[in-house]
């Protein structure tokens, strides 16, 4: 694996992760000479620097895509709605027959509720999750003609749907790019220096500002695909990483090569590697 272009230094444990205001970023300790590489950056170098990664993304994952499994907006609501704290993989096992139960948002706004409970009981929290379908069938019923409305004001006011699942729902069912804010994304673009934001919607906003429009929904993809298969929450893949010249964070995880590849998970592995040279 080549190392980064830039001058890096195994990782200081004791140096903070610079952030899109200069200031730290909480509770991150990764970076060495890397973050400090960064710590003057102007809000403009810090768009330039998200683009480029952006763009590497987009090499890296050239197939990113919303991992749920879906036919229509309806079937996308509900999938998305089942992912929390579940897995897509886990979710998209329990969502053929439950699409093929209920097909339309009456089917929900009519369901038995234990029968229901009974389809989707493996994604976990399936009594609120039942809840919240049955909420969703029957406003989409009252209110739209059963039907998912097509703004994110009107999509955060159905039964279950907060800004992420909104979010994903425009961005992926109707092309209204949207930022998708989960806890990898959130997670990746702190230890980019991106932002120091905790909050959801903070976070939307901050990286709204470094990011063209047009590559919102996509960007939200490639994120999670990195933040899954390569810079995981305790042990990221940086000796392999395509950010590893833009990130302040080099270092939070091994950055020997082979270490570092072993790290990396999913079926573009081969090709991540290749990237780096490898
Ligand atoms: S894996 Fe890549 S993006 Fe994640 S911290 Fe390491 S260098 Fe940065």
């Amino acid at each position: 694996m080549r190392e980064p272009r830039s001058t890096v230094s195994a990782p200081a444990p004791d140096t903070d992760v610079a952030a899109a205001d200069g200031k730290p970023v909480r509770g991150k300790k990764p970076g060495g000479s890397q973050a400090r590489k960064f710590a003057k950056e102007t809000q403009l170098g810090r768009v330039r620097r998200a683009r480029r990664m952006n763009r590497a993304l987009a090499l890296a994952f050239p197939n990113a895509h919303c991992e749920l499994d879906f036919t229509t907006p309806l079937e996308l609501a509900v999938a998305t709605i089942l992912s929390a704290q579940c897995t897509d993989v886990r979710v998209n096992q329990t969502t053929p027959a439950l699409f093929a139960r209920y097909r339309s948002a009456r089917d929900y706004a009519e369901a038995d509720r234990v029968e229901l409970e009974e389809y989707i009981r493996p994604t976990g929290f399936y009594r609120n999750k039942t809840t919240s379908l049955i909420g969703l069938g029957q406003a989409l019923t009252e209110q739209y003609e059963g039907v998912l409305p097509h703004t994110l004001d009107e999509l955060v006011r159905l039964p279950g749907i907060g800004r992420k699942t909104a979010n994903v729902i425009l961005g992926n069912a109707f092309d209204v790019p949207g930022i998708t804010v989960d806890t990898h994304f959130g997670r990746l673009v702190r230890r980019w220096g991106w932002t120091t934001e905790e909050d959801p919607v903070k976070v939307e906003h901050a990286v709204g500002e470094l990011i063209e429009r047009k590559e919102w929904t996509m960007l939200s993809h490639r994120v999670i695909f990195h933040g899954r298969r390569v810079c995981h929450a305790r042990k990221p893949a940086c000796g392999a990483c395509v950010l590893a010249n833009d990130c302040p964070s080099f270092g939070a995880g091994p950055t020997d090569p082979a270490t570092a590849a072993a790290l990396i998970k999913g079926p573009e592995a081969e090709h991540l590697l290749e990237l780096v040279g490898r």
